[in-house]
């Protein structure tokens, strides 16, 4: 029928850990959010990560790959074993699943946003309006393995891992960034070690120079990385849209996680901006082995990355109805525990 063929396709990837739990949630406001759009969603779930590699050797084998692909998006839980697991080869995962389905894809732009929500404690002093969002690289910088050793083991070990910078990589993060600063507050910061890595970050700035050409209302900030870790401290209302490579940009995130009120709320999304492969959407958060199974787990990350893919799916309407439903939530909170289900079905229940 008509209206089947309008339907979004999704792949879900649980993963492991409180992954499932999380994502539950995530579909149960995903199907509250669009019960009225006249586009629906069918929902293909996929099997991946540790549990899936102790039980079949696989971690993303080719055949996945060429079926993800098909999919409009990706909404993805967290994979990972829990720490001290001996089973599994360290990185294995992260390296042949995770990293290989960025590099894939092509998710160049890593969309981190870090808002203060109202009735949010942030364990800042005076954290003031925090509400900007970061542009991390996806497919370049030290992630590319590229790099080696010598003389492994033996007091005279050299290790190198080479961080690859493209002109192209660059200019088109730099360019979704200033994309997203001049819909915004029209501010945009780039954070990079141009004063030491001097190659990388000439590039870097060159670019941002170049491309702000074409967006001369939107005014450019320079800081280096170090820098960048105090202003999110002492001043975070300073920054609108920050663009930075894919390694500066693990750790601001994180930081910026922290001052927003922790990990439990922090969402992303693993961007194609050319549309050529499906984006994927996820919280920040890994699969908290600590607490798996127990519905311990706060499920607003995985449902704000929900809102990040209704919005990248051209549906902005049901984006802004998921967020308010969340800052609605948010703000009633007490101080009683809530169950991982107890949360979504609260947040359902706002849409
Ligand atoms: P990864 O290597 O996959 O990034 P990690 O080692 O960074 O994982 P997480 O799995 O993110 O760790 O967990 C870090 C801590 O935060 C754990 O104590 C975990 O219980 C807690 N945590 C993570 N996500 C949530 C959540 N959604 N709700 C509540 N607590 C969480
Ligand atoms: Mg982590």
């Amino acid at each position: 029928s008509a209206a089947d063929s309008q339907a979004f396709s999704l792949a879900v990837i649980p993963g492991d850990g409180i992954g499932p739990e999380v994502v539950a949630e995530a579909v149960k406001v995903l199907r509250a959010a669009t019960a009225g759009e006249a586009a629906g969603f069918e929902l293909t779930e996929y099997k991946l990560g540790a549990e899936h590699w102790l039980a079949t050797g696989e971690t993303l084998p080719e055949e996945t790959l060429a079926k993800l692909r098909t999919h409009d998006a990706i909404l993805f839980g967290a994979v990972g074993a829990a720490p001290g697991d001996t089973r599994i080869p360290s990185g294995i995962i992260e390296r042949e699943m995770l990293l290989k389905l960025r590099f894939s894809l092509d998710h160049y732009v890593n969309l981190r946003p870090a808002k203060l929500f109202p009735g949010v404690p942030s364990p800042l002093a005076n954290p003031g309006e925090i509400d900007f969002v970061v542009v991390r690289e996806g497919t370049e910088g030290p992630y590319v393995g590229n790099g080696g050793a010598l003389r492994v083991g033996t007091p005279h070990e050299i290790a190198t891992e080479v961080s690859v910078n493209t002109a192209h990589g660059v200019e088109r993060v730099v360019r979704d960034a200033f994309r997203r600063a001049q819909s915004r507050r029209r501010k945009l910061t780039l954070v990079h070690k141009h004063n030491v890595l001097v190659h990388a970050g000439h590039l870097w700035r060159r670019t941002v120079e170049a491309v702000g050409r074409e967006f001369p209302e939107v005014a450019v900030d320079y800081l280096h990385i170090d820098a960048a870790t105090i202003f999110m401290v002492t001043d975070p209302a300073r920054f609108d849209v920050i663009v930075t490579d894919n390694l500066f940009g693990d750790i601001i995130t994180d930081l910026a996680a922290a001052i927003t009120g922790g990990i439990g709320l922090a969402a992303s999304g693993n961007i194609n901006m050319d549309r050529t492969a499906p984006s994927m959407f996820e919280p920040v958060h890994g699969s908290a082995p600590d607490i798996a199974g127990q519905q311990k787990a706060d499920p607003t990350a995985a449902i704000l990355s929900v809102a990040l893919m209704l919005d990248h799916l051209g549906l902005p309407g049901a984006a802004a109805r998921v967020q308010e439903a969340v800052e609605k939530d948010i703000a009633g909170r007490g101080s009683a525990a809530r169950t991982t289900s107890e949360v979504g079905d609260a947040i359902a229940s706002l849409l």
